[in-house]
Parts: C-alpha cells; sequence; structure tokens
C-alpha cells in the first residue's frame, strides 16, 4: 500500500490541478463571452453609423427640393420636411452672401418660439461655422456639414447642433445655400433609441471624448463594455461611441457557459465520490490488514498452546512408562543377578585352582544369558530414550511400516502388563507417506493405549484381548485418496457407549480414574493438520466386538500438509 503521506499529497496536487484547470475554464468562458457581448457592441455601432449616414444622406436628398429658389410654397414644403424629421431644427435658405433669405423652424420643442433655437443667442453669432460648412459644400459640389457647436437657450439648457449646408446651382453657377441644422441628441435620439438595450447608451463624442450628445440608460452599474466607431462626414468627423453596463454574472446567461457549470459541478460531485470510495476501500483493506494479523496470532497461540498440550500429554505417558519401565526393567536385572550370582559360584574360591571344562561351559551360558538380559534392558532404554528425545515438528517422507515399528517396543510394554497381544499387518510395498513422524507415532500410540486399556476388563476374556495395528493404500475416494495410506488401530474391547460417543474429541473428557481426557482431541488436531480426518466405526466383522479408529496420511506433499504443524 501507498505510504499515507504519498497518497495525501497526491490527493493535495489533484484537488490542485483540478482547481486551476476550472478557474482557468471559467476564465477563459468569461473572456469568450466578454468578446462574444463586444463584438455584439461594435457592431451595434458600426451598423448605427451606418444607418445614420444613409438616413442624413436621404434627408440630403429631400431637402434639395427646398434648395431651388423658385420652389413653390417653400414655407409649406419645408414645414411638411420639417413634421416628418424631428432631428432637423431650423431649414435656412440663404443667398451667396449668406444672407437668409427663408427661414422654418421646427414645431416639435414647445418652449423653442417661432424665431427658434437661435433666438436667445443670436444666428448670427454662428455664421462662420455655416459658412466654413457651405465653402466646403461649393467646392465639393455636395452636402457638408459644419463642426459641432453648442447653441445655449434661454432656460439654461441647450442645444449641440451641426449645420448640414447643401449648395444650389443653375446654370452651373453658383447661386446661393440651403442650411439646415440637425441636432445631434434628436439624431440619437429618433434613430439610435430603437438599436439600443437596457443598460446602454449611445453618444457622441469628439476625438478627445468630450460628450457632445447622449441617449440611452440612467443606470450604470457593474462591469462597463465600449465599442466606438468613427462616423465620418464632409466636413465634420464624429465618434459614436456605445457603453453598456452588466451586473449579473454573464457568464451565466447561456447555454454554453451553463453546460460548463454543470460540467464544473459534476466534476466536483465525481471527485468528491471517488474520495469517499477511496478511504471506504483503504479503512476495510486496514482492517482486514488487522484482521489477518490477529488471525496469524490466534494461530500462533493455538499452536503453542497445542505443543504445550502434546508436552503434557507426553510426559502423563511417560509417567505411566515409568511404572511399566521399572517393572520390565525388574526381570532382565533380577535374570543378570542371579546370573552373576550363579557364575560367581562355579568359580573356584582357591586363587590356584583351575575351574573343569563343564564348569567352564555352564559359565559361558551364564555370561551369555547375562550379555542378552542387558541388552533387552537396553533396548527398552533406548525405545524410551528414542520416543522422549524426538520432539522437532518437521515433515518429511517415512515409510508406514517404520511408523509402526517405531512405536511397537513402547506398545509391548503395556501389552505385556495387560496381557494383550499386538497384530501387525502392513500390506508389502507401501509408498512413504508426508508427515511428521514424531505426532503421527504419538497418535498411533494413544489409539492403541485407548484400545489396550478398553480391553483391560472382565468383559474381554485374557485369549481374546488383540489390538491389530493396520497399514494399507487406501481404498475409499479413489478420486480424492488414490495417494493414501490408510492407518487402522483395532480393538476387542467393548467398544463406545453413546454417551462416551457424544462427547469422545472433547478435551478432558475421560472414563478413566488416572486419565486426562486429551488423547483423542489432541489426536484429531495432529491428524486435521496433515490435511485428514480421524473416525471410528464399530467393528462389524467377526468377533463383532471392539472399535476401528482410523486415518489416513498422504503420499504426496501438497499445499494442506505442507502447512507447519
Ligand atoms: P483418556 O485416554 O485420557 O481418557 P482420550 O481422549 O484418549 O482420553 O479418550 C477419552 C475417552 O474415550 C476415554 O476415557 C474412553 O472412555 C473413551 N475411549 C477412547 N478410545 C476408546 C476405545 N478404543 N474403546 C472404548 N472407549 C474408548
Amino acid at each position: 500500500m501507498m505510504p499515507r503521506s504519498r497518497r495525501t499529497w497526491l490527493w493535495g496536487v489533484l484537488l490542485v490541478l483540478i482547481a486551476v484547470l476550472l478557474a482557468s475554464l471559467i476564465w477563459l468562458v468569461g473572456r469568450y463571452e466578454q468578446s462574444r457581448f463586444e463584438d455584439r457592441l461594435e457592431i451595434t455601432a458600426s451598423d448605427l453609423a451606418g444607418d445614420i449616414r444613409a438616413k442624413l444622406a436621404r434627408n440630403a436628398q429631400r431637402l434639395q427640393a427646398l434648395v431651388e429658389r423658385e420652389t413653390p410654397n417653400w414655407q409649406w414644403t419645408a414645414k411638411e420636411l420639417l413634421e416628418q424629421q424631428p432631428e432637423i431644427l431650423s431649414i435656412e435658405r440663404r443667398s451667396l452672401s449668406f444672407n437668409i433669405l427663408a427661414v422654418r423652424n421646427t414645431a416639435f420643442l414647445p418652449r423653442i418660439s417661432r424665431q427658434g433655437v437661435f433666438e436667445h443667442f443670436g444666428r448670427h453669432n454662428f455664421v462662420v461655422d455655416v459658412m466654413h460648412a457651405c465653402a466646403l459644400a461649393a467646392r465639393s459640389l455636395e452636402p457638408a456639414y459644419s463642426i459641432s457647436y453648442f447653441v445655449p437657450q434661454s432656460d439654461g439648457t441647450g442645444f449641440e447642433v451641426t449645420d448640414m449646408c447643401i449648395p444650389s446651382f443653375e446654370n452651373n453657377k453658383l447661386t446661393g445655400y440651403l442650411v439646415a441644422t440637425y441636432s445631434l441628441d434628436r439624431i440619437l435620439k429618433e434613430w439610435g433609441d430603437a438599436s439600443i438595450k437596457r443598460q446602454e447608451e449611445i453618444s457622441f463624442r469628439e476625438a478627445d471624448g468630450a460628450r457632445l450628445a447622449v441617449v440611452g440608460s440612467s443606470i450604470k452599474s457593474g462591469n462597463k463594455f465600449a465599442a466606438q466607431t468613427v462616423l465620418n462626414l464632409q466636413g465634420m468627423t464624429l465618434i459614436l461611441r456605445v457603453e453598456s453596463w452588466r451586473s449579473a454574472p454573464y457568464w451565466l446567461a447561456n447555454t454554453p457557459t451553463a453546460l460548463v457549470l454543470a460540467l464544473v459541478l459534476a466534476l466536483i460531485g465525481v471527485l468528491w465520490l471517488l474520495y469517499r470510495d477511496t478511504r471506504r476501500r483503504m479503512r476495510t483493506e486496514a482492517k482486514l490488514a488487522r484482521e489477518i494479523i490477529q488471525q496469524r496470532k490466534a494461530e500462533e497461540v493455538s499452536r503453542q498452546s497445542l505443543e504445550r498440550l502434546q508436552k503434557s500429554a507426553r510426559l502423563a505417558t511417560l509417567g505411566e512408562m515409568a511404572s511399566m519401565l521399572s517393572h520390565e526393567l525388574n526381570q532382565p536385572l533380577a535374570a543378570i543377578t542371579s546370573y552373576a550370582s550363579g557364575s560367581l559360584n562355579l568359580l573356584p574360591s582357591d586363587a590356584n585352582s583351575i575351574p573343569n571344562a563343564q564348569d567352564l561351559y555352564e559359565l559361558k551360558i551364564a555370561l551369555e544369558r547375562i550379555a542378552s538380559q542387558s541388552a533387552r534392558a537396553g533396548q527398552v532404554i533406548k525405545s524410551v530414550h528414542g520416543f522422549v528425545r524426538r520432539r522437532e515438528t518437521e515433515r518429511s517422507f517415512v515409510q508406514p511400516e517404520a511408523l509402526l515399528d517405531a512405536v511397537l517396543p513402547l506398545l509391548g510394554l503395556q501389552a505385556k502388563q495387560l496381557g494383550v497381544r499386538i497384530d501387525r499387518q502392513i500390506q508389502p510395498h507401501l509408498p512413504k507417506v508426508w508427515c511428521d513422524a514424531t505426532l503421527v507415532e504419538q497418535v498411533i500410540i494413544n489409539l492403541a493405549r485407548n484400545g489396550m486399556q478398553a480391553m483391560d476388563s472382565a468383559a474381554t476374556p485374557a485369549g481374546k484381548r488383540r489390538l491389530t495395528l493396520l497399514a494399507k493404500v487406501s481404498e475409499h475416494e479413489p478420486s480424492q485418496d488414490a495417494n493414501a495410506v490408510e492407518f487402522q488401530v483395532i480393538d476387542q474391547g467393548p467398544g463406545l457407549t453413546q454417551d462416551v460417543t457424544h462427547r469422545l474429541f472433547t478435551p478432558f473428557f475421560t472414563t478413566k480414574e488416572e486419565g486426562m481426557g486429551l488423547g483423542l482431541s489432541l489426536c484429531r488436531t495432529v491428524i486435521e493438520q496433515h490435511g485428514g480426518s480421524l473416525t471410528y466405526t464399530t467393528n462389524t466383522e467377526p468377533p463383532r466386538t471392539g472399535t476401528t479408529f482410523r486415518f489416513k496420511l498422504m503420499t504426496h506433499h501438497d499445499n494442506l500438509s505442507n502447512t507447519t504443524a
């Protein structure tokens, strides 16, 4: 598993990366929206400029009708035109020397008298601007505009205006001028109002940015966007500027941005789920690891307690054996003592006399008996020594008969004491079995001892006390145990009562006075550790009494038998 600090670090990096990614995404969408919006403003501005230019040109065409000196009903035509075009404040016909020949003022400004916008300040004050425009118009043979100027009114207000001058020719000779005075405010109001939206403003400005006329919203909150275009007219240049204020988070306004936002939220959700899932998984893994460790510990404890039990069982066996051993050793020792004293008697007491040939022969026999008796005693001691010494729990391939042969001398001691005959039935050419020889020998000893003790009662007459130790190739369940050797310990005792079978393998259950009640449960544990099971049946074959305990050992080395005991 990855170390915790590194995992935290990686999560941190991931979160930072995603935060940066999302921030850039939102920023880009914002930028995109902003530039889209500015594009729209620019289009509005340039469209409006084109529109104003076209409308001024159309007005100029209509005004052309009033240029001719002999226009019938000049006043009436001018009045009609002024009514249709509220952006024009007045129309004047002027002579070559700029004298006003005829004038008509708009009727749309109620506060303005019939003298028009120039009443208060005097038209003559602005005649220079008119002359400039007309000079340009005469030279270029088309309408020209004066630079814009402010005309104050008596009530403190005023108009920013521009004069449009149209020259009049007769037979290619300049004969006079027609001057139309436009209000810049009214141009914006009449022609620009329709193209602006809420929170937008259109203005005419000078090149330095000074505002000349304005129309539109007075609410100016939020971010400001602006676009401007140059309105070039003959003799005059104006800047047309469109400004917009947007307070709402504009990147929420349309589908792609809403989609991006939804994606962002979804991503955050997925990340959170991922984080939760990972945490849960890690917790489970940690718990599992803890459980495995605990289980290992428990196994270790049970292994140790099994070893302790085996040791105490072994000591119990030894205790029992010690008495039998002294009994068993008594005989050869007594025999040796009597042969030794007999031999002494055969030897002459006098140092100079020589024993006769007969005495020497008997002496030889006595010494041979002594030798054989002490060999017998040695054999007994050796078998006990071998049993006690082997403590390592190591597995190896062992010949089945070797297992039985190893325990026979020891069993022989008790068999003799209890008057039991031990039968050894071993099928020839048995394969070797994979086992811990010491433990399996202990099992056979326990089973055999139980069997012999079961026959130690009046129920089994002395002649019938027979214990059979059997080893053969396993016949049952060929698919499963084809490679196993079956061991059986068969007694001719009274069999197991129902009460006993219920608690047979329960530790410390015993029916014997000096029993420990551990033998069978130990046997079963050992056999199960070897991958088999310890079973028992009541004998049905003649002579139909007694019990058979059986178990199997594998002849190969597989995973089960590989586990250390
Ligand atoms: P212990 O031999 O110390 O009593 P065991 O666990 O070996 O402990 O045996 C438990 C009990 O099972 C014995 O006390 C005995 O009553 C019964 N038992 C075991 N083997 C046999 C057998 N072959 N025949 C009859 N009873 C048996």
